[in-house]
């Protein structure tokens, strides 16, 4: 048997607490981590004000830190430097966490803040594949939607000068997850489906990726199952209920794709959240919407559910860019070679062609 690298080995998160409730327990947790003086710096989705339930059961002991982020836009590396610099002005000592609560753009922005508090320089000079290279300090992701995996994912999605890009490292991965579904009431519908529908996708294009193999395949076709139960079967289960099933299809979802990848629709939708802002979950939508010569299985079900929830995707996008936005939402697409592998092959340079997917954009 050859003895190398083949077969990579990947972090996961190793501690987690589900349970509806189970965020009451932060401060417990917290408790065994605090490092002499050096604060917490809780990072929270400003869809949270300060009043509600969620942020009054934040405890702020000795000089921790509370800050409001936004996530009307996905986070950026100008934004990580900006909050990184301000942590390290006001305090003497590096911090004893971060802790990040909100969806995917929050959980992503406190990945890249206790990674980037470590590691000189500025976050765009880590976009880009096990860059990283010293640990990050002790980091807490709190989802409160669900459907992207960044709980369980080791990346941390960033738009920066040049690129929309991960900065993806075996440190960027939570070191603690707290899952309580009660986190996700109040979610607005279509951001629920959109960003579930992230993880239906996520689901798709793993378990018909050429990467599969009996790992992803196996949290793949759970939290498939799981997405069908939440976005399309007639069943008896509560809202409430279909909240931690949703919260599992996302943490599955996550799990699939990490040693697998994902595949054309992401690829294309990174190009329209480069080139025109558009969010990753209904960018998703938007794309995955004209792939049925890709994944007909998988759209003809995801039509179902955008019919059943009367959701409006929204088309039309692309029918007016410059020639120039179009190079460039070609340009980021295409530097996503592995995705492209995953859902073409190795031979994917001579199908997935510029004018290929130019006349795919138009479409969209
Ligand atoms: P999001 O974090 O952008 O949030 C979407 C909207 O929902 C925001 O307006 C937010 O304020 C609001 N919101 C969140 N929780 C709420 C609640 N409980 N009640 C009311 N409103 C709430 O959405 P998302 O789809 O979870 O995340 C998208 C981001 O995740 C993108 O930046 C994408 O790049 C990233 N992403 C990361 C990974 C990864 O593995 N790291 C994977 C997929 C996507
Ligand atoms: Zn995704």
């Amino acid at each position: 048997m050859s003895v190398n690298n083949e077969y990579r080995n990947f972090p996961m998160v190793p501690r987690v607490v589900f349970g509806k409730g189970s965020f009451n327990q932060l401060s417990s947790i917290l408790d065994l981590k605090r490092e002499g003086n050096g604060p917490f710096i809780f990072l929270v989705d400003d869809a949270f004000d300060k009043n509600s339930s969620v942020v009054k059961r934040i405890e702020l002991k000795y000089n921790d830190k509370l800050l409001f982020v936004s996530a009307e836009e996905e986070p950026k590396t100008s934004q990580v430097d900006a909050i990184v610099k301000d942590i390290l002005e006001e305090f003497d000592k590096l911090p004893s966490g971060i802790i990040g609560i909100g969806g995917g753009s929050v959980m992503d922005l406190a990945k890249a803040v206790s990674l980037m508090l470590t590691n000189k320089g500025g976050a765009a000079d880590y976009q880009g594949w096990d860059l990283i290279k010293t640990k990050s300090i002790y980091h807490v992701g709190i989802p409160t939607i669900s459907g992207t995996g960044a709980e369980v994912s080791r990346t941390c999605v960033l738009s920066g000068p040049v690129r929309k890009l991960g900065i993806n490292s075996d440190y960027t991965t939570f070191d603690q997850v707290v899952l309580d579904p009660l986190l996700l009431d109040g979610v607005p519908k279509n951001q629920w489906f959109y960003t579930g529908m992230d993880c239906f996708i996520h689901c798709v294009e793993s378990l018909e990726g050429t990467f599969l193999n009996d790992f992803s395949q196996s949290y793949g076709e759970k939290a498939y199952d799981l997405c069908l139960e939440v976005f399309l079967e007639e069943n008896d289960f509560t809202e409430e209920e279909k909240r931690g099933k949703l919260m599992m299809a996302s943490w599955h979802g996550g799990m699939s794709i990490a040693y697998s990848q994902v595949g054309v629709a992401h690829a294309m939708s990174y190009g329209l959240g480069f080139v025109l802002g558009t969010k990753h979950g209904i960018g998703n939508c938007i794309v995955f919407n004209y792939l049925e010569d890709y994944y007909p299985e998988g759209v003809a079900i995801f039509k179902k559910m955008v019919a059943k929830h009367q959701v409006d995707i929204p088309t039309g996008l692309c029918s007016d860019l410059t020639e120039e936005q179009m190079e460039t939402m070609i340009n980021v697409a295409l530097s996503l070679e592995p995705l492209w592998e995953n859902a073409l092959g190795k031979e994917w340079k001579s199908i997935m062609t510029r004018e290929k997917l130019r006349s795919m954009y138009i479409k969209m």
